[in-house]
């Protein structure tokens, strides 16, 4: 049997199996519950948030054909939505057919009620790229459209949507999805597809897809190939090319120990290992968030990762304190931006002169200890008496 992509395969075929917009699919529910349905819907949202899957499974439910739960996905209409050929939907992509004659041609064709469904649906993706002229053509049908006939725009670039149309649509704006909402989607199909994955090998697709389930899905593809029926936290880092954990330990005692020539080495790993010093660093933020947070105390289960991974963690570099943690994040995090804003600096260079800054960092004394330090010393009686008032 040939492979299926796995974001076509379990791209969501109705309201219940979608991630993270529910808000949206509430309300589109209850209007065609009420039959309250609006003859035009703008759906704004970042790349691989479900836009133009809502879309469909709108244009499904509208003209699903059974009675009860919609869309069937059983009945002729749904069938045909689903497999793109329903003579009633018709999906464009705006950016290579933006102008004014696409545009007339389109709306010729709603002129005539729909065949063998309720409504004639629209559905127009990336729709920002339409021309001026194009979207004049549209604005009568939109403005008097037939009662057949409903919108169902999608736009990555909602600014670039002209106010004459944004008035006259219903506007719908998609979440961008949390490390957790891909996880457990990811955990799913993982379970449905007889596939075994540990946790930190989710959270690590997760925070890559960067709040698209399509991006997850796809970088899922990636890793299956690469590692077949059982993924590891570190067969995703081979596959994708992110460096280990075990790298990152390193660095952060090297860190800890001030062995500004041993976190040098440390890259010098990565870099043998084909890992680019950008990604390095990306891994490096994420990994000293997740040491930060086993240091304030947070679950195995919140942070994604194993069990053993957090006990390693909390035994790591024990004299850093919360702040010294902080203060490395904020200079990675500050190096990897000005890594990837490309002004022709060598980041290799780059990453070393603030990796020997890091290794000579001063630590965040801990106020307590100062505090006990000083009752414990004795002091003139005169000095005493000045400090005790703060103590
Ligand atoms: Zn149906």
């Amino acid at each position: 049997m040939p492979y299926i992509a796995m974001a076509r395969k379990w791209r969501p075929r109705s309201f219940s199996e979608m991630v993270g917009q529910e808000h949206i699919a509430q309300t589109l529910k209850n209007a065609i519950a009420t039959e309250k349905v609006h003859h035009a819907f703008l759906f704004t949202g970042t790349r691989g948030v479900g836009k133009t899957t809502s879309a469909r499974i709108l244009a499904s439910m509208l003209n699903c054909t059974a009675e009860g739960e919609k869309p069937c996905g059983q009945c002729e209409s749904c069938k045909a939505i689903a497999a793109g050929s329903s003579m009633d939907v018709l999906e464009i992509d705006a950016a290579s057919n933006n102008g004014v004659e696409d545009m007339r041609t389109i709306l010729d064709g709603t002129q005539y009620p729909p065949m063998n469904s309720q409504h004639r649906i629209l559905i127009i993706d990336e729709v920002h790229a339409l021309s001026k002229q194009a979207w004049n053509s549209m604005l009568k049908t939109l403005e008097e459209p037939p009662h057949y006939l409903i919108f169902i725009f999608a736009t990555t670039e909602v600014n670039k949507v002209l106010p004459t149309i944004l008035s006259r649509v219903l506007r719908f704006d998609f979440k961008r999805l949390s490390p957790l909402q891909i996880s457990k989607r990811l955990a799913y199909v993982c379970e449905q597809e007889g596939i075994k994955i540990a946790p930190e090998a989710l959270s690590i697709i997760s925070e890559k897809a960067d709040g698209s389930m399509r991006d997850a899905l796809t970088i899922f593809d990636e890793v299956f190939a690469y590692s077949g029926n059982s993924i590891t936290a570190e067969s995703v880092q081979n596959a994708l090319g992110i460096p280990s954990d075990t790298l990152y330990f390193e660095l952060v005692k090297a860190f800890e120990a001030h062995d500004a020539k041993g976190s040098f080495a440390v890259l010098e790993k990565a870099i043998a290992a084909g890992v680019e010093v950008q990604v390095f660093l990306e891994g490096l933020i994420r990994f000293l968030r997740n040491f930060l947070y086993s240091k304030i105390g947070l679950t195995a289960e919140t942070l994604e990762i194993s069990q053993e991974n957090l006990d390693n963690l909390k035994k790591l570099a024990p004299t850093f304190e919360q702040g010294d943690i902080l203060r490395i994040a904020k200079i990675i995090t500050e190096l990897s931006e000005r890594c990837s804003s490309r002004h022709g600096l060598n980041p290799r260079l780059l990453a070393e002169a603030e990796f020997s800054k890091i290794a000579w960092l001063d630590r965040v004394v801990n106020i307590k200890e100062v505090l006990e330090n000083i009752k414990n010393t004795p002091l003139k009686e005169e000095s005493q008496k000045k400090i005790g008032s703060f103590i």
